[in-house]
């Protein structure tokens, strides 16, 4: 993985650094809480296959809640648009991304978004395998392909911590059940679920695999279509309307990247045609993203005119 330090970036990290004081590393999942607030890092890749970082671009962060674009590109590609779209929705929610609030109240009763918890587990349940491991395992090499990194593995005691403390996703999960939009044991959802989330990579890797989704599906060393870009459409129209929760809007306005973010502090950015970006930052807004990942976005967004609209 070659990527060059760049002094212009460590420019804008050094100015978004004091914006970690304004938030909280993620404390609902034990295995996160020891984080260090203070690490913040960025990388730019591009689709000649040049890359440009600065900060703790080595530091791994897990990829939470940035797998559900992940999850939700394989699940179209394994099932096609209408089985995914039967067992959940194209709509953002305004709410937390925990929120089980609209699940009781839409008809008929399935999950608004992918991106949201309850949506995430519905889209988890249709990866193909015939067990857990065997559909982790397809997942994890789709995310080592997407990243050209085969060393990409996932963590056992963030995986294990939030398996162990995970009810109020169970809950999710038996909402479905009970309203046939899943049909597997809770436990192995959950099982795959937390591991999925536990998948670990760094700044280069995120940017990496946001440049794919920039660039409409094509991996930026190979060449090769390895996501189509039917898939890579729905994705990133999924980041732009629902990748923060319910700061949606406002980055939009601010930032205009489509970017999925996860409680990690990750941030993966595709901005189209043009780069993939990477953010870890594990000091989170009271929304559930990172706060000076955000503000880094804005700044860059400004500097390199890099909004969408
Ligand atoms: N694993 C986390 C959860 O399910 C992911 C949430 C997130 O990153 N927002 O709660």
């Amino acid at each position: 993985m070659q990527c060059e330090s760049s002094q212009e970036l460590k420019g804008l990290i050094d100015e978004a650094k004091i914006y970690t004081k304004d938030g909280q590393v993620a404390q609902y999942i034990p295995a996160l809480r020891d984080a260090d607030p203070d690490k913040l890092a960025v990388a730019v890749y591009y689709p000649d296959g040049s890359c440009y970082a600065a900060g703790d671009v080595r530091h791994k962060m897990s990829l939470q809640s940035i797998s559900k674009v992940i999850t939700l590109a394989l699940a179209l590609i394994d099932r096609g648009e209408d089985v995914v779209f039967d067992h959940v929705g194209k709509e953002p929610t305004g709410d937390p991304f925990n929120s089980i609030i609209k699940l009781e109240t839409i008809s008929p009763s399935k999950p608004l978004n992918p991106m949201i918890n309850a949506g995430a587990l519905a889209v988890t349940h249709m990866l193909i395998g015939n067990t857990v491991e065997e559909r982790f395992e397809r997942l994890l090499n789709f995310v080592r392909e997407l990243a050209g990194n085969s060393t990409i593995t996932y963590n056992e005691e963030i995986a294990k911590s939030e398996f162990e403390t995970a009810e109020l996703n169970r809950a999710f999960c038996y909402y479905l059940k009970q309203h046939n939009v899943i049909n597997e044991d809770v436990e192995e959802l959950i099982d795959l679920y937390t591991k999925q989330c536990a998948i670990e990579v760094n700044s280069v890797d995120l940017a990496r695999i946001g440049c794919v989704f920039a660039m409409n599906g094509i991996d930026p060393v190979t060449d090769k279509q390895v996501i189509p870009a039917s898939v890579v459409r729905i994705c990133k129209t999924f980041m732009v309307t629902c990748g923060m929760y319910n700061a949606s809007g406002e980055f939009a306005i601010d930032v205009g990247i489509p970017a999925k973010s996860g409680v990690s502090g990750g941030v993966m950015g595709a901005v189209p045609h043009k780069c993939g970006i990477g953010i870890y930052g594990a000091s989170l807004d009271d929304k559930g993203n990172s706060v000076a990942g955000l503000k880094l976005l804005e700044m860059m967004s400004r500097k390199y005119d890099l909004s969408m609209f």
